[in-house]
């Protein structure tokens, strides 16, 4: 593990071209990014990796066409539910929202799994949610998911900020 400090709009603007020519052509990824958030500790060149990841499930969730919302903003512990003990964290939240075909109830449990996968013929290998999780707990995230059938998904990762007076 190589974390060090970094901020979350920079490596979105940064990496915003190369998610943008992933994805189909008719798809449009747009950014909704809060200014001035705190820095939080990561590792970037891993985090790229998770940002392909989710917008590849949102990108093969529209078959072709929609669209892609990136935001960050803050968050407290309090309004997260975050245990007591952590109460006085602050996180950054990046959120990742798609217009595509949603994730029914009852597999929404199970997708963070090890090869669970919906794609067929071998088209996925169902490690990108699982990866993605192991990720946010190495850097003492978390992530969490608000789907609807028909109407489409969004992704939300959380990150303790680094506070500097301390
Ligand atoms: P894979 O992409 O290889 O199937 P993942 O772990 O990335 O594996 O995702 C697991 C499953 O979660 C997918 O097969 C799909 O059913 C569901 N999924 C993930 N992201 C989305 C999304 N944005 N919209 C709809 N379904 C999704
Ligand atoms: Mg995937």
């Amino acid at each position: 593990k190589n974390a060090s400090p970094c901020y979350l709009n920079k490596i979105i603007q940064d990496n915003l071209e190369l998610l943008q020519e992933l994805v189909s052509n008719s798809v449009e990824i747009s950014i909704d990014l809060t200014e001035h958030l705190l820095p939080v500790e990561l590792d970037s060149s891993y985090f790229i990796d998770v940002l392909i990841n989710l917008c590849m499930n949102a990108n093969n969730a529209m078959a072709g066409q929609g669209r892609i919302v990136i935001k960050t903003f803050l968050a407290s512990a309090q309004e997260l539910n975050v245990t007591a003990a952590e109460n006085q964290q602050i996180f950054i939240g990046l959120s990742i929202e798609d217009s595509g075909c949603g994730i029914p109830k009852v597999i929404q449990d199970k997708i963070f799994s090890p090869f669970f996968t919906t794609k067929m013929n071998n088209k996925g290998t169902g490690l990108g949610l699982s990866l993605v999780q192991s990720y946010m707990h190495n850097h003492n995230g978390f992530i969490t998911l608000k789907s609807k059938e028909n109407e489409g998904s969004c992704f939300y990762l959380y990150f303790p900020a680094l506070q500097s007076s301390k």
